[in-house]
């Protein structure tokens, strides 16, 4: 038995759960927000209590040894010697990392070096390794990558039809991101259909605020919808998703923004949010919808008809399909999303039954006994994937 603390460290917020593993009970979770304002937010729970503070947490540092104390002050742990192992969600690996790894100063330096890549996500990720380290110097830490699982992705799909020379040079290609979660909900699935992964050619969806669909044949990512960044493939909450590359520049004539400002339009203004014009968040949009909102109709179309559009795609991609797989807060929750995305695919295979497609945030079949392909909701779980990685490299 050993404990385990899986981190996921964003600029201004640090998420945590802390395991018995290898049981992956979790004994405890919480998050820390708004870290480096006034009025920081942290919560945490055990068992089902849930215990909040609101206080000044002025940096990742103070945030990491508020977390240690009160582990040990709500009787959580005994001692902070029952730690054993600590893992990190780390969005960018490039193609240094095809897998986890065990962190030293070494990788540290090759993550820094990453940021050029994700600038956006990895200094946050590395404030929260540092923070942990100085807290827990002994205490061995492991990265666990968003982009590791997209590595065996053909260089014919990961490639941009660009000059060759910017992938060579610049590193310019298709990283794909949410790569714990495909993996996790594709082994996942491969054990509800009782098959090999082996023999499986798989469509994940992960629609949350952000949202990527795999092709994963054989266990393996062979495409995904995000690309250099988690910008590109299917419209999301805030993010536009693929776009003529071109009204870059005419965006730019026509508003007078600097390039960096559409950047900004199309990462936090677009998506659900940019069509509907109130909200990002699907519930929001749903509830309109049903009053009769023409733009929350229109916002719900457009982002169900782009992840329709990939299943088509990738089905052709892999010559088929087995399986269909919803998950993340949209993907498990929302029936009314998956029947939009579902809808007219019967012409492949695909026969999905409404009544089982009324299930939310549990593992199911939603599809028809008779069904060719399988139609699963599986509820994420990056942590539990962050936490066995840890066991994994910690033991060896
Ligand atoms: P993140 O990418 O931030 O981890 P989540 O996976 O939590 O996102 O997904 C957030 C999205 O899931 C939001 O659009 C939210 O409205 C949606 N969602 C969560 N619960 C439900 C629900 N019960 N019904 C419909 N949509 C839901």
């Amino acid at each position: 038995m050993s404990k385990i603390i899986a981190i996921n460290a964003g600029s201004s917020s640090l998420k945590f759960q802390l395991f018995e593993m290898p049981e992956e009970r979790v004994i405890s979770k919480g998050l820390i927000e708004r870290i480096g304002l006034a009025n920081s937010i942290f919560t945490i729970s055990v068992n089902d209590e849930k215990y909040k503070e609101v206080m000044d947490i002025p940096n990742h540092e103070v945030a990491v040894k508020l977390l240690l104390d009160k582990l040990t002050e709500l009787n959580i742990i005994q001692s902070l010697n029952e730690i054993e192992g600590i893992g990190h969600r780390v969005v960018h690996g490039g193609e240094i990392f095809n897998d986890s790894v065990l962190i030293t100063e070494e990788v540290v330096e090759q993550l820094i070096k990453l940021s050029d890549l994700a600038p956006l996500h990895n200094p946050a990720n590395i404030i929260g390794i540092q923070a942990c380290h100085a807290a827990l110097p002994n205490v061995p830490a492991v990265a666990v990558f968003d982009t590791a699982f997209h590595q065996t992705m053909p260089e014919s799909s990961f490639l941009y039809s660009l000059p060759y020379d910017y992938y060579k040079k610049y590193g310019i290609r298709k990283y794909g991101f949410h790569g714990t979660s495909h993996k996790y909900v594709s082994r996942r699935a491969a054990e509800m259909l009782g098959r090999p992964i082996e023999q499986l050619r798989l469509i994940s969806c992960h629609l949350g605020n952000g949202a990527s669909i795999a092709a994963i044949e054989g266990g393996k990512s062979i495409d995904t919808s995000m690309g250099f960044t988690p910008l590109a493939g299917v419209a999301m909450g805030t993010r536009s998703g693929n776009i003529d590359p071109a009204l870059i520049p005419f965006i730019m004539d026509k508003t007078g923004k600097t390039a960096d400002e559409v950047l900004d339009v199309l990462n936090k203004k677009s998506g659900m949010l940019g069509v509907s014009g109130f909200s990002s968040d699907l519930r929001d949009i749903e509830q309109e919808a049903a009053k009769g909102n023409n733009r929350a109709e229109l916002a719900l179309e457009v982002f169900a008809n782009r992840i329709h559009k990939y299943i088509g795609s990738y089905s052709a991609r892999m010559s088929g399909v087995d399986a269909i797989i919803f998950t993340a807060g949209i993907g498990e929750n929302s029936d009314l999303v998956r029947a939009k995305v579902l809808h007219g695919l019967e012409f492949m295979g695909i026969y999905w039954d409404p009544a089982l497609n009324k299930i939310r945030g549990k593992e199911a079949f939603i599809n028809y006994p008779h069904s060719p392909v399988k139609v699963l909701v599986i509820p994420t779980n990056e942590e539990v994937m962050i936490a066995r990685d840890v066991v994994s490299l910690i033991t060896k």
